[in-house]
């Protein structure tokens, strides 16, 4: 029997290893997709896709890298005078790219390593990969990957692959930073 194809959202290297690993395990092909016009600066998009570039050789994974999408206009756009529900229109953009490349691909299902983080909100990730789906074709995979949130560190730090100090976008990262400012 063809294996079930799942296009998985990956949003960077630590939080893919937990998630492809288990999707190959269950015995799906997969391919994973980079697309986050959210990440702030362009350096740190560049090096958290070097990272995965570095999971995926080790893991045997081919990534689409849709580096021609990066705009971080794109992603202010969608956040601009709404910022206190940023990370829903952060979402809900990376997600409706995955699905409709997925779609375009004639693949089973499309997921997100979204679902991994433990500082994400979920159940909200959850419901609009459901929506986007609907009743099409091409279905949302819902798995709770943060069962493998010590695993996926585990890993990570025996190779040594880059992980950041922030979520993403020039909010998450003020916010992370802005001690700076006052010195402490
Ligand atoms: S905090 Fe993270 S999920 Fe929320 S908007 Fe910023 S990058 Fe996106």
């Amino acid at each position: 029997m063809d294996k079930k194809r799942v296009l998985l959202h990956i949003c960077c290297g630590p939080c893919a290893i937990y998630p492809l690993t288990w999707l190959k395990k269950q015995g799906y092909e997969v391919v994973g997709l980079y697309y986050n016009p959210n990440i702030h600066p362009l350096q740190e998009y560049v090096r958290r896709k070097q990272a995965l570039q570095e999971v995926a050789a080790r893991l045997e994974v081919k990534v689409i890298f849709k580096d021609e999408d990066y705009d971080p206009g794109l992603y202010l756009r969608q956040v601009v005078f709404r910022e206190e529900n940023r990370c829903f229109y952060c979402y809900q953009m990376r997600l409706e790219r995955a699905a409709a490349i997925a779609k375009r691909g004639n693949f089973d299902y499309f997921t997100t390593t979204l679902l991994y983080s433990k500082f994400q909100k979920h159940d909200q990730i959850a419901g609009l990969g459901r929506d986007l789906a609907g009743s099409g074709k091409v279905q949302f995979l819902y798995v709770d990957f943060r069962q493998g949130w010590k695993q996926g560190i585990k890993i990570s730090k025996e190779w040594k692959i880059y992980r950041q100090q922030y979520c993403g976008c020039i909010y998450s990262e003020f916010e992370r930073y802005k001690k700076l400012l006052t010195g402490q």
